[in-house]
């Protein structure tokens, strides 16, 4: 079983086609190929160690190889690996179920189970929809959402998305939007400085609600953070206003949680930084700490009621592996691991001293701009600091620095021009050091020579 890396090379090559990836560049390099993972480390088939500096994409939380959630899956496996969730239930997912109510925003009260974050913003948009319709209004076909946002890649979430480089292509294929100015301090639609940009955005989503509310089914946005978009950290203010104008005009407010949920920001929850609930609520990433997909969409008891009655008001929607079992317990397990291990309490720390060190990056002559919420690190370079100029496409600036981190054992992966570091929670600071030095030092290298 002990196959080459030659081999697993060009099997890789010959028969895999990765997401997110020009394959023809892909090919130009030695792939890493992963074997193995421990703590902040993930270990590839040469033995070669690396720094997980965006935790497997934001999924990670506790480390890899986390004894106590690979207990848990594998005696869950020992009773059953998987078993449907239409019209019958299972322990692992009645357990995860009112452990999630118990920890999210009170007002959430229901559970729906999918398996990626994708999935989970599906659900949303189309309970959103229908409970309109349950309630005898057909007229809601449209929603309300931000420029340059993110919610996955199905053809619903890449609807309510708005990143040109990934989403226009499929433009024939998507519902439209009301599409609002997303506050993007650093380059502000409106060229005003912060936090009056945040006040012109509200007031824009403000009268696009007023202008449009009776065909209006939902307003959508991610929490905290437009993360796939560049980082882009909603100014303070920002969500909560959002929620004010939804209940002003009584639409449901959805917030897409999957990347920032289970700790990312430093709260558990994004919208907890605001004091803000959604009526529904998406969470995947994070939720299995790294091991298996797994999503839920949570909804208020106004929204579920909706639904419950007869035939007619069903929502027909499922998954083969919704509630799987093996990805419950690992929910759980992780879960419990922020109890027992007080992961937040700890993270504070790190936050403060991630904080401290980006200081320096400041400093670089490339560096045009440092976004940072909590655990969440974007780092914007551009070719001249004073006009802000960017680095054209086709230099793939981002890609040359990630590369170059490699050669020094970090994996990190760029957003355009935004060189991204999100952590496992669990890195301690020995380790965080190693990964802002080898970065800042692969930025340097790449920008400065
Ligand atoms: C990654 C992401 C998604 C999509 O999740 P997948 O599991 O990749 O389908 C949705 N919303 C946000 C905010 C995300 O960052």
């Amino acid at each position: 079983m002990n196959y080459s890396y030659e081999l697993l090379k060009k099997w890789d090559f010959d028969y895999i086609w990765h997401p997110f990836t020009q394959m023809a560049e892909y090919k130009q390099k030695d792939p890493i190929i992963i074997e193995k993972g421990e703590g902040s480390y993930l270990i590839d088939v040469q033995g070669k160690r690396y720094i997980d500096g965006v935790s497997s994409l934001w999924v990670n939380i506790h480390g890899h190889n986390r004894k106590e959630i690979n207990d848990a899956i594998i005696q869950q496996l020992q009773k059953i690996a998987h078993s449907t969730m239409l019209g019958i239930a299972n322990v692992p997912a009645i357990l995860l179920a009112k452990k999630l109510i118990e920890i999210t925003p009170k007002n959430l009260n229901k559970v729906f189970y999918s398996d990626n974050g994708s999935t989970a913003m599906e659900v949303a948009l189309k309970i959103a929809y229908q409970y309109w319709v349950n309630k005898g209004d057909k007229q809601r076909t449209k929603f309300v959402t931000l420029k340059n946002g993110y919610h996955g890649d199905t053809i619903g979430a890449v609807s309510l998305g708005g990143i040109d480089l990934f989403h226009a292509v499929y433009k024939p294929l998507l519902f439209e939007t009301y599409s609002v100015s997303s506050p993007y301090c650093y380059r502000c639609p409106f060229k005003l400085s912060f936090p009056s940009c945040g006040l012109e955005c509200l007031n824009e989503l403000e009268d696009t609600v007023k202008k449009h509310k009776a065909e209006i089914a939902a307003i959508s946005m991610e929490s905290t953070i437009q993360a796939a978009g560049g980082m882009i950290v909603l100014p303070p203010g920002y969500m909560k206003g959002a929620r004010e104008i939804a209940d002003r005009y009584q639409i449901p407010l959805i917030l897409d949680e999957v990347a920032v949920g289970f700790g990312r920001t430093g709260k558990m929850w994004g919208c907890e930084h605001e004091g803000i609930a959604p009526d529904i609520m998406a969470i995947a990433k994070g939720i299995t700490g790294g091991y298996l997909p797994l999503a839920a969409t949570l909804v208020t008891d106004n929204i579920y009621e909706a639904f419950e009655g007869d035939f007619t008001k069903t929502f027909y929607h499922g998954h083969s592996y919704t509630g799987n079992p093996l990805g419950c317990v690992a929910a759980l397990a992780c879960i419990d691991i922020f109890e027992r291990e007080n992961t937040l309490e700890k993270l504070k720390m790190k936050i403060e001293h991630l904080s401290k060190r980006l200081k320096e990056f400041w400093e670089l002559k490339h560096v045009g701009d440092i976004r940072q919420k909590g655990f969440i690190v974007g780092i914007e370079l551009v070719r001249n600091k004073e006009t802000k100029e960017e680095y054209p496409y086709h230099e793939r600036i981002g890609f040359q620095v990630i590369y170059k981190a490699r050669e020094k054992g970090v994996i990190i992966r760029p957003l355009g021009n935004v060189i991204v570091i999100l952590p496992p929670l669990s890195i301690n600071i020995k380790e965080l050091d190693k990964l802002l030095d080898v970065i800042r030092w692969a930025i340097r290298e790449v920008t400065e020579k």
